[in-house]
């Protein structure tokens, strides 16, 4: 059995080349997972990634909805989550009967979700967003209808202040992680690290937000980082970005916003996970039947059509 993080990886990357396998790292995964992964990037550009592979087998190492995601546009591949615990307290917020009872009270609305949500849930809904294409998409919409946007209320402010004269309903949901960044503590970060840019996430509430010099999806960070002149940044989304950028730029210094942005469920994957998996002695198959696919890539598909 490997005892080192090198062994295990050696191991990983020799089973999923016997087993047939792609392994998918969400960007919050650690460095060691991401070290092994086919592919590294957002929910929604790993599972568009799954797509165009030739590999029957795919494993997720991130959360469940982002596996989920994955079988809806993969019907035919074999799709894994490394650790089956794995959840996203946001995807879990609502359930589906909640939207029909709304619906069945509010005809002319449309139901925009989040991507983050599970796939009974969005077979409720109209379309589908990610954090990067919902300004976007919103553009798309017809102006005169109420939209319902679920389950981020915060991302849905964030639309709102685009878009201030449409009708956006809002609920209480949204990640536990991003949101529970106070404004104090942004104004701290901001006074420690005076010339740094900031760097959020839309998840964030409004009035951190309203402190960023940008705000944007991780890989939009990422990117701005990437492109930008700026020596420090504060980086106001999960702490693995910081690593990630720290080890890309290791000129350019990078500060968490808060220690406090750790998703537990993106630290529940680890080595042992992945190597069970490829293996074929762990994780969890993600099965979903032909209706339930269908009914859910609606939303998806309207995403596609429209971004
Ligand atoms: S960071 Fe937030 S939205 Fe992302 S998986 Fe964790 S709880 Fe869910």
């Amino acid at each position: 059995m490997p005892s080192t993080v090198r062994e295990y990886q050696d191991a990983i990357l020799k089973a999923k080349k016997e087993k047939g396998f792609a392994i998918l790292a969400h960007t919050y995964q650690s460095p060691e997972i991401v070290e092994v992964a086919d592919f590294t990037g957002d929910s929604f550009a790993l599972s568009k990634k799954a797509m165009g592979i030739t590999e029957k087998n795919v494993l997720m190492c991130g959360v469940r909805f982002m596996a989920e995601t994955v079988k809806l546009l993969s019907p035919e591949k074999r799709v894994l989550l490394a650790a089956p615990d794995a959840g996203c307290p946001m995807a879990e917020q609502f359930v589906r009967e909640e939207i029909e009872d709304y619906r069945a009270d509010h005809p002319d609305v449309l139901v925009v979700c989040y991507v983050n949500t599970t796939t009974d849930l969005k077979r409720a809904c109209d379309v589908c967003v990610t954090s990067a294409s919902a300004l976007d998409i919103m553009r798309k919409l017809p102006t005169d209808r109420e939209i319902l946007f679920i389950p981020d209320c915060n991302l849905g402010a964030y639309v709102q202040a685009a878009y201030p004269d449409r009708k956006i309903t809002l609920w209480r949901g949204g990640c536990p992680v991003h949101a529970a960044i106070s404004k104090e503590e942004t104004v701290a970060a901001k006074a420690k690290h005076p010339t740094a840019k900031l760097l959020v996430h839309p998840e964030c509430k409004p009035d951190v937000t309203a402190l960023a010099d940008y705000i944007g999806s991780t890989s939009g960070i990422m990117k701005y980082a990437a492109e930008s002149d700026a020596k420090e940044f504060i980086i106001g989304t999960e702490i693995s970005v910081v690593w990630h950028l720290s080890y890309r730029f290791p000129d350019t210094k990078f500060y968490p916003l808060s220690k406090n942005l750790v998703c537990r469920n993106m630290r529940l994957t680890s080595l042992p996970d992945v190597l069970a998996a490829v293996k074929g002695e762990g994780g969890e198959e993600i099965v979903l039947d032909e209706a339930t696919m269908k009914e859910a890539r609606v939303c998806i598909d309207k995403m596609i059509e429209l971004g």
